[in-house]
């Protein structure tokens, strides 16, 4: 399944977004709403909607996703402090928009368990 969401607009320059990084297969932008000092998301430039949506065949757009991320991190100075990278899929993992993208965190110490578990117990 792709479909079309906010992310082809930015891809195809409809949009504007402040793009840290692009090769002929993803993207890097600055989340518009970040959740720490750096916070970049990595997307395919071919939309996967959602984890559940990645295949033996498209796989190794997600491994390049983190070969990106990597760079980023090491770039932007982050790399030997750490940073966190997060990919939500679906509802219950909070994903709102469907074309799969990595979140790159940094800038800050962060905490884990990374959510609060507010609606109901573990078990
Ligand atoms: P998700 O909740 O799907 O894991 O992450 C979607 C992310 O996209 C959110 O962190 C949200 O702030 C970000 N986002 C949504 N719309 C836009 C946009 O138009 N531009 C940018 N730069 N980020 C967006």
């Amino acid at each position: 399944m792709s479909s079309e969401t906010i992310f082809t607009k930015i891809i195809n320059r409809e949009i504007p977004a402040d793009i840290v990084y692009e090769d002929e297969k993803a993207l890097a932008f600055r989340d518009i709403n970040p959740q720490a000092p750096f916070h970049v998301l990595v997307i395919p430039k071919t939309a996967i909607a959602t984890i559940n949506d990645v295949t033996e065949e498209n796989s190794h757009l997600i491994g390049h996703l983190y070969v990106v991320a990597a760079k980023l991190a090491q770039e932007h100075g982050f790399a030997e402090d750490g940073y966190r990278v997060v990919m939500n899929c679906n509802e219950h993992g909070g994903q709102t928009v469907y074309h799969l993208h990595l979140h790159v965190l940094a800038g800050k110490e962060m905490g884990w368990p990374p959510y609060q578990d507010t609606k109901k117990g573990l078990a």
